[in-house]
């Protein structure tokens, strides 16, 4: 018999309990015996749930309070000298001023898992650290399980991975650390910096991880499976050979049987080491890279079982289960009972249950699956592999009904959509005339200052403008009460800024929940759940728009809003959109069409609007792309082609218009130096990036690629509540002005203001229209 098991569960709850319970606990609302009493329910309730479904095997220690690196951090012991940990086991108050800061210590680095929304925490090593089992939750809940009659499965996070994933620190003297800004280095300079690889310590962390699978061996737990996703990266040849040493050391009579499990992507390129590894199991991902199973199947070893992922852990739609038979008919006829399958990563990328989308059109929500119909989908698989197609003939019928009506129906497909996006001319992704040409019609309509000063976007979401979305949402306003509160917000923020002295002012957003939702709820081919969260990171959670199919703009989106704000002053207003990269990167997506074609078709939409925009008057359109960096394919090899897709996608968003129509782009938190060549080839007129926390190091990739248009270095970091002074913001403008020539320089914040409060804003901006001044008086 084949078994089916899961590789973890949303920890967050149907109702998002965990959320309310941690926000609770941080606030002294609820102690902590009342945390670990809903935390132990959510447990439980997930085992049960999926015991039902059929799952034979269910992983345990995949629950976290905050993040599963951080559980391994702690586990460990690995707590950074810092947060003066010295205790014997890592309590709730050190873990959650690793995650969260304490009143004295920062919190450590957040960074994104692979290519998800789902944020770890990123491990700091130093040289000197040691080593030591310092948790016992793992131990207790396995326990738990036991006791409830649940065959637990334990999870943790592998020693490559866990290593790979963290960074080095140079350990300081006066018992602090020297730390870098979040992207500024590589991992290869940040290591010859600290002076040692955190590779190094392996050798004194696989003892640790030795001494942790006895225990839970001699708890009688029969299978553990660490995660070893790093395996799908371009790892150096180290690193590889360090897969079989520290296998070699855990996968010993001493420990459970190991399902060592890698997703996301293929590891192929490695199937032959990974076949002589002494675990008792792999697990691919056969939903991103069903091409390696052929590389598995061959001379499998006949000790191992192979588990297969083959129900999608990162999207909300139904299985093609017909495709999932096919494919694990083949493994099962060499297989035979060593074949397992489950999903193809942990279900904490998606949201927990579709049942509870009562107002999802049901047409839509027949093509969807949440962790928990997936889970019942492996189980299908199960009972067809097991005992045939026949014993679950009408749950195959039925789901075959639903792919069919998905295929087909004319609320996906879009003729005039696929005729547009087919029609493309290269000529549609480019400009008229090159940037020099644009450059000066835009100086002659324009006529702006030198070092023209900007902002981002957004100014200050107030509690007054949440609370009228709220009512409205509510229906206790109606629009056109919104309407006005809205338009009376754009013109606070036009005042303020024409008080202020900006060149180039915006709107501010004050419409927006959301950079993504407020274009979704406006396109065709857009839907929202009510309860569709998934974690971003610790009690935050996201709930990203579903593309379901093709996109189109019915209507202008932010015309409205824009000549509103237009005619209250005469300096030039900024358009601003959200860029087809961006929209695609945080929405689930269609997987029956590759992400290039959904992108492109939001580049059309996008394209309109732009249009639409000019057409109106507007000169001056930023199209924000925050998220093009995080799409890069975890593949170096992937890297052109999606380059190429993503930026073409912009470019065609951005070139329906005249010469003199400036194109802004904004990024932030970008570690740009290896894929500024694909900036450049976007072609906006100007760009801004995130730069001041990093003291405009970044810059310096700027500088040598010699990037041919202006730039808007960030001089304010508005991440933080502090005002920046004006010296400071000065020497960042005069730093800047060494690496860019001074007349492709802007002056604005590093990105919208939202998070911050007018009585914030308003000091700062007036700090950096006096740095401004300063500088320009000295060109
Ligand atoms: N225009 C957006 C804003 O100012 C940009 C946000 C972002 O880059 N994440 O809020
Ligand atoms: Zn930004």
């Amino acid at each position: 018999m084949s078994i089916a098991h899961n590789l973890g569960f949303p920890r967050i709850g149907l109702k998002r309990e965990l959320k309310k319970a941690l926000e609770s606990f941080w606030k002294g609302g609820i102690n902590e015996d009342a945390l670990l009493a809903t935390a132990r329910e959510l447990r439980q309730r997930h085992w049960h749930l999926q015991q039902e479904a059929g799952m034979d095997l269910i992983p345990v220690g995949d629950f976290s309070f905050y993040d599963h690196m951080l559980d391994m951090t702690a586990l460990l012991g690995a707590v950074p000298a810092r947060y003066g940990f010295s205790g014997e086991m890592v309590d709730l108050e050190t873990y959650f001023a690793m995650a969260r800061g304490s009143q004295t210590q920062p919190a450590m680095e957040m960074t994104k898992w692979f290519d998800t929304n789902y944020h770890y925490i990123v491990p700091e090593f130093t040289a000197d650290m040691r080593f030591r089992l310092s948790g016992k939750a793992i131990f207790e809940v396995v326990d738990e399980a036991k006791t409830l009659g649940i065959r637990p499965k334990p999870v943790l996070v592998g020693p490559i991975t866990y290593l790979w994933l963290g960074k080095e620190k140079r350990a300081v003297q006066d018992g602090g650390e020297a730390t870098h800004a979040a992207g500024c280095c590589t991992g290869a300079s940040r290591a010859a910096d600290a002076g040692f690889s955190r590779l190094e310590l392996l050798k004194h962390v696989l003892p640790v991880y030795a001494e942790l699978l006895a225990r839970l061996k001699a708890q009688g737990v029969e299978w553990v499976q660490l995660d070893e996703p790093a395996l799908v990266l371009d790892l150096p040849p180290e690193w590889l050979a360090a897969v079989n040493t520290a296998y070699q050391a855990l996968a010993t009579a001493d420990a459970p049987q190991i399902l060592l499990t890698t997703y996301f992507e293929s590891v192929a390129d490695q199937a032959d080491s990974l076949k002589c590894l002494p675990v008792a199991g792999l697990h691919l991902d056969l939903r991103r890279a069903p091409d390696q199973l052929d590389a598995f199947l061959r001379d499998y070893p006949a000790d191992k079982v192979l588990s297969l992922g083959v129900v999608d852990g990162r999207n909300i739609w139904r299985t093609d289960l017909d495709a999932a038979l096919a494919l694990l008919g083949k493994a099962r006829d060499d297989l035979g009972e060593r074949l397992w399958i489950a999903p193809s990563c942990s279900l904490i990328h998606c949201p927990v249950d579709l049942a509870q989308e009562r107002a999802l059109d049901p047409e839509l929500r027949s093509w969807m699956a949440f962790a928990v119909q997936k889970l019942e989908e492996l189980n299908i698989l199960k009972t067809a592999l097991n005992a045939g197609p026949e014993a679950v003939r009408a749950q195959l019928a039925e789901s075959r009904a639903a792919l069919e009506s998905r295929r087909h129906s004319p609320r996906i497909h879009n003729p005039a959509v696929s005729a547009r996006v087919a029609a493309l001319q290269p000529a549609d992704a480019q400009r008229n005339q090159p940037f020099p040409q644009r450059r000066a019609a835009q100086r002659q309509r324009f006529k702006l200052p030198a070092l023209p000063t900007t902002t981002i976007g957004s100014f200050p979401q107030t509690r007054e403008i949440r609370q009228a979305r709220l009512n409205f949402k509510k229906g206790e306003i109606d629009a056109a009460e919104y309407e006005s509160i809205m338009r009376q917000e754009i013109v606070h923020a036009v005042r303020e800024q024409e008080r202020l002295g900006l060149d180039v002012l915006v709107h501010g957003e004050a419409e927006r929940n959301d950079m993504v939702e407020y274009f979704g709820e406006q396109l065709r081919g857009f839907a929202f759940t009510q309860a569709g969260w998934v974690q971003s990171y610790g009690s935050r959670y996201v709930k990203p728009p579903v593309i379901f199919g093709d996109v189109s703009r019915p209507r202008p989106m932010t015309l409205d809003w824009t000549l509103h704000a237009q005619s209250l002053t005469e300096k030039p207003m900024k358009g601003m959109l959200t860029g087809p990269v961006t929209i695609l990167q945080w929405s689930f997506v269609r997987d029956d069409q590759p992400r290039r074609d959904t992108a492109t078709q939001i580049a059309c939409a996008i394209r309109d609007e732009v249009t639409d925009l000019a057409r109106a008057g507007i000169g001056i359109i930023q199209i924000d792309e925050p998220a093009l960096r995080e799409g890069l394919p975890l593949k170096a090899r992937d890297w052109d082609a999606y380059l190429a897709w993503a930026t073409r996608a912009f470019r065609i968003a951005a070139s329906g218009v005249d010469d003199d129509v400036q194109i802004h782009t904004h990024m932030c938190y970008a570690e740009f130096n290896d894929i500024l060549p694909a900036i450049a080839s976007m072609d906006a007129d100007v760009i801004t990036i995130e730069t001041s926390r990093s003291a405009m190091e970044l810059l310096d990739a700027f500088g040598v690629f010699e990037y041919p248009n202006e730039i808007g270095p960030g001089v304010y970091d508005i991440h933080s509540p502090r005002v920046p002074g004006v010296e400071e913001m000065v020497r960042l403008l005069e730093k800047a002005a060494t690496v860019i020539p001074a007349d492709r320089l802007w002056v604005n914040p590093d990105c919208g203001l939202k998070t911050r409060s007018w009585e914030e804003v308003g000091p700062a901006l007036a700090n950096m229209l006096a740095a401004t001044q300063q500088v320009r008086a000295r060109l």
